[in-house]
């Protein structure tokens, strides 16, 4: 396994964090309060049921960020191997065994939690954002697939730069600051590397490598960040800050998105 499991602990919801394939997580969000769960992008499903099982959870629903096999190329196998009737949340026809097609500001519940889902079209049409809040709204988590990552963002396979500037800086940059951003894969250092490149004297770029640094030496995962973290450090949430339009040789956020994402695409760290 690329990283160690972990639980990231808290008084209504807990994250159990799942490491899959080369670099990709998974993650059951569990409902202190009812032991009710829900798995996120479950590719390997035998990981999934053994957590399920060891922590005696009652798994409800399966929420897919995106249709990609890495994401979603498991959910037909957890349906057969543990429960056909579990309702398969996404926003993309293309979603292995999807019975409910969720769009913008959909609400459901896993247990006593809330979850709000989040357009966020752009590395693929139908990519979703899961937001989730603790029913006294003081705890909040959002997965968030390969929209944002730790650092950095998605390729933008169907989409374009106002499309991924809405995603990152208009929807999850009015997420509370303390939001905990669970991501779809552990791309942090190479994040990171490239954000130096972007803005070579931002201290916090520079923290957050020795922090990462010494996670990783330890197969230690680096989720989660948060909403307020990222937007010091991850070149893609700050392009409204002159250094990062300076480096994009753009005047305006957009443009400079665009140029970044073109950039990040050849950039080796
Ligand atoms: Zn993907």
């Amino acid at each position: 396994m690329h990283s160690s499991v972990v639980d990231i602990k808290s008084s209504c919801i807990n994250v159990k964090v799942l490491p899959a394939l080369e670099d990709n997580y998974m993650y059951l969000i569990i409902d202190k309060a009812t032991k009710n769960a829900a798995v996120v992008d479950p590719v390997d499903p035998d990981v999934v049921i053994a957590a399920v099982q060891a922590e005696d959870l009652k798994l409800t629903k399966i929420l897919t960020t995106h249709h990609h096999w890495d994401h979603a190329g498991g959910n037909q196998k957890l349906l057969k191997q543990f429960d056909k009737s579990l309702p398969v949340y996404g926003g993309d026809d293309r979603i292995e065994g999807l019975t409910h097609k969720v769009t913008q500001d959909e609400r459901f519940q896993i247990g006593n939690l809330e979850v709000t889902c989040m357009a966020t079209p752009c590395h693929t049409k139908g990519h979703i954002c899961y937001y989730v809040r603790s029913p006294n709204g003081d705890e909040h988590a959002v997965f968030t697939g390969d929209t944002l990552f730790q650092g950095g963002c998605g390729r933008f396979f169907e989409g374009t730069p106002d499309q991924m500037y809405s995603a990152l800086c208009q929807k999850l940059s009015s997420l509370p600051d303390e939001t905990k951003v669970y991501c779809g894969h552990e791309y942090t250092l190479q994040n990171l590397a490239y954000a130096r490149h972007v803005e070579p004297l931002n201290a916090c770029v520079s923290e957050r490598i020795e922090w990462a640094k010494l996670q990783r030496a330890t197969k230690s995962p680096t989720v989660p960040s948060t909403i307020a973290q990222e937007k010091t450090w991850n070149p893609f949430m700050r392009v409204h800050e002159f250094d990062v339009q300076k480096h994009a040789k753009a005047k305006d956020p957009i443009k400079t998105m665009g140029s970044l994402r073109k950039e990040k695409d050849n950039f080796k760290a």
